[in-house]
């Protein structure tokens, strides 16, 4: 790799400071490799053809051009920057990242996307707007009426292009090309370059700088040998997920990755906050504060750094035995340099990435690019989690049964059992065992999330429009299903049955047998937790003895699948 390249900074790349310091506040420490391929011909007028995939920073690779333009404080009411997406989620995000990036130069910028009233679009518009946010649907609704007046666009941004023309929004994108002042600078960033995209770049692209940001880097084989594995986490879930594999992988020492100084901050007190000793390293430190971060480390008396890549750039910490991605990092590159800190001089490594849905191709390009296969794995459930505690308090009392001089207790045991059973005396003593090695029980429901495939997007584009919703419906439906906030209260207790996910249950199926055969109303039954090999139902007290009995007489799934009581109900707070 060309190592120059690599330590290009926000203000090498001559923004005006209002965006250098708009980045410094956001705790960037410096471009990513598609800004810093991009910015520079674009702040200098030219077309750009770019293939990337989000997760990149393209999106800041073509807002800050567009912002550096920006006249000063008596600017017109029209917008000069257009920015057409596929989806009204793209739509809001990418417009939220123009106004923080332009936050310092009063930069106006307007979302206008289908299934929001056009009569709130209209009165923004009145009142002036510098750029405009679009989905081509709604666009084109607007340049029909009238309504966004084109006059001053001096650059266009079409963003996600293929995903735009998959959604058949290809004589939409004409249109809106048709309409603008044919002296502008127009802008095209998809993931991938298929014919129709190649196509759409001749007809409104002239004379092109072309970038490639997923082009291979890496020679295959060169990455390190180290077991690799993502998960797919909703953003807002990332922090529970994270402390859950941190739970069940229990590494000796960690580094976890952020892409920004403020999310090194956040997630390090996050953290702190959850009972793990971690320490933030990032670029505003001063080499003191960074030396006495690593001291900590190497010591022993820290068991997680939080780093950006900056701030962890040439560091060797010789007790490393995960890194974690907390963002699949922006390029393939950065991927194989991260994870190259582990699993060396023959020593297992583990290397793991947490995604959000829509960075799926992001993740799938690192595979291409490495050539090593990156497992797709469930976020452990809180069932798992609690099996896994309870594992550990039955090997913390077996160890202790087996070595410890116990006999100094035997008075308080024989006094306790004057007044109650030696049995009951057993679970007071395993429960405060319990509660002091494995701290407090996470409750949060972390959706489970499917990644759709390339190949899946075609079958839903009628549905799609303006209403799209992109990778991430699948969480969005799971989060329909039954949760821990549906518990249905103090009489409840829950019920075991022996069959999970690899049985390819779903809460349907248990609850459809429950009200089909005990005679229960759906919403009777509370939270469903489906781990692995079993799942966890919550049902009203006085009906569990007859769901038993009810569920003997039937099959889930065709199998046979009694439940019980759950056996650790006691142990609950
Ligand atoms: P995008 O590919 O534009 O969707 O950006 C992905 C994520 O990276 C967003 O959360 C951005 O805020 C973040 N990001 C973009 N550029 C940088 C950068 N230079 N340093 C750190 N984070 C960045």
């Amino acid at each position: 790799m060309d190592q120059s390249t690599d330590t290009t900074t926000f203000a090498d790349l001559a923004l005006r400071p209002e965006l250098v310091e708009a980045l410094s506040s956001l705790g960037y420490e410096e471009p990513t490799p598609i800004q810093r391929e991009s910015i520079p011909p674009l702040i200098a007028g030219q077309d750009l053809l770019g293939q990337a995939a989000t997760g990149t920073g393209k999106t800041a690779a073509f807002a800050l051009p567009m912002l550096e333009h920006l006249e000063g404080e008596n600017r017109s009411k029209n917008p000069t920057g257009l920015i057409l997406v596929p989806t009204r989620e793209l739509a809001m995000q990418v417009s939220e990242a123009v106004h923080k990036y332009g936050r310092a130069l009063g930069a106006r910028v307007l979302p206008i996307y289908g299934g929001q009233p056009i009569g709130r679009q209209l009165q923004a518009l009145s009142r002036g707007v510098d750029v405009v946010v679009a989905t081509p649907g709604r666009a084109v609704d607007h340049i029909k009426r009238g309504t966004i007046p084109l006059k001053n666009i001096a650059m266009v941004v079409l963003d996600e292009a293929d995903e735009m023309l998959d959604m058949g929004f290809a004589e939409d994108l004409d249109a809106i090309l048709g309409a603008l002042p044919a002296e502008r600078q127009t802008v095209l960033f998809s993931a991938t370059m298929p014919k129709r995209i190649e196509s759409l770049a001749r007809r409104h692209l002239s004379n092109p700088t072309t970038i490639r940001i997923e082009a291979p880097i890496v020679a295959k084989g060169d990455a390190p040998k180290v077991r690799q594995l993502a998960f797919m986490v909703p953003r807002s879930h990332k922090p529970a997920a994270l402390g859950r594999i941190l739970d069940v992988e229990s590494p000796a020492a960690a580094i976890v990755f952020c892409r920004t100084r403020v999310e090194v901050d956040q997630l390090t007190e996050t953290l702190n906050g959850r009972g793990y000793r971690a320490e933030a390293l990032h670029g505003g430190m001063n080499q003191e504060g960074r030396d006495r971060v690593m001291a900590r480390v190497r010591s022993g008396n820290a068991d997680l750094l939080i780093a950006t890549d900056v701030a962890a750039r040439g560091l060797d910490i010789d007790l490393l035995t995960h890194v974690v991605n907390y963002d699949v990092p922006s390029a393939p590159e950065s991927y194989v340099h991260r994870i190259g800190r582990v699993g060396r001089a023959g020593r297992e490594g583990v290397a793991i990435t947490l995604a959000e849905p829509r960075e799926h191709r992001l993740l799938e390009n690192i595979q291409r690019v490495t050539g090593d296969k990156i497992a797709i794995e469930k976020v452990p459930t809180i069932s798992d989690l609690r099996n896994r505690r309870m594992e550990l308090t039955l090997g913390t009392l077996r160890e202790t049964l087996l070595d410890d001089d116990l006999d100094r207790y035997r008075t308080i045991v024989e006094s306790l059992t004057d007044e109650f059973d030696l049995f009951d005396v057993a679970l007071a003593a395993v429960k405060l065992t319990h509660e002091a090695t494995t701290g407090a029980e996470d409750d949060v429901e972390i959706p489970e999330v499917e990644v759709r495939r390339k190949n899946d997007r075609k079958n839903d584009h009628g549905d799609r429009g303006d209403r799209g919703d992109r990778g991430d419906r699948g969480d969005r439906d799971k989060k329909g299903k039954k949760g821990k906030d549906r518990s249905i209260g103090v009489d409840s207790t829950r019920l075991y049955f022996p069959i999970g996910r690899s049985a390819q249950v779903r809460p349907g199926d248990l609850v459809g047998a429950i009200t089909g055969e005990a005679g229960l109303a759906g919403k009777q039954i509370g939270s469903i937790e489906i781990a692995d090999k079993f799942s966890l139902v919550e049902v009203p007290e006085k009906s569990a003895d007859d769901i038993i009995r009810a569920m003997k007489k039937t099959t889930i799934k065709g199998r046979k699948v009694v439940p019980r009581r759950e056996r650790f109900q006691r142990f609950e707070r």
